[in-house]
């Protein structure tokens, strides 16, 4: 099996089986995400505890195969993070699928299997949506959007 066929079927299977879907009842940052291009919505919610670490992430929505693959891929990198931690990872992130920063997969982990969208450029803002959200929240704004 060569890479790209690995990185198809980790997408196919996060989007098939997101993790940590759904509502979470004991959060304290909500953020909504839309990305009116594709049609993508998606809301997330976050416990983050005194120390500023993100005891809890789950989300929710509908959208395409990529904005919910990204999102649970998300979802998993995040949990028991700290706040700070998910600053730098989606700098990272986003350097990958928009191709600026070659070379940045290797810290990224399970997330470089979005390397590929970097070579369809409308589906950045679905990969990406998420990404927006979660700082939306843990900046205390209530939505996101990709426009
Ligand atoms: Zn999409």
């Amino acid at each position: 099996m060569d890479l790209d066929a690995l990185y198809q079927e980790v997408i196919v299977d996060h989007n098939r089986s997101p993790r940590n879907f759904g509502k979470l009842s004991d959060f304290n940052c909500k953020a909504e995400g839309f990305n009116p291009l594709c049609g993508d919505r998606l809301t997330v919610y976050l416990k983050v505890n005194a120390d500023d670490v993100i005891e809890d992430i789950r989300f929710e929505g509908e959208g395409c195969a990529i904005s919910t693959a990204s999102a649970s891929l998300m979802t998993e990198s995040l949990k028991g993070q700290p706040t700070s931690r998910a600053e730098e990872l989606f700098g990272g992130f986003h350097d990958l699928v928009t191709g600026s920063a070659a070379g940045s997969a290797g810290k990224l982990g399970k997330l470089a299997v979005l390397e590929g969208v970097r070579a369809f450029p409308s589906r950045v803002k679905c990969a990406t949506l998420c990404w927006h959200a979660v700082q939306s929240a843990l900046r205390g704004k209530a939505s996101a959007s990709t426009e």
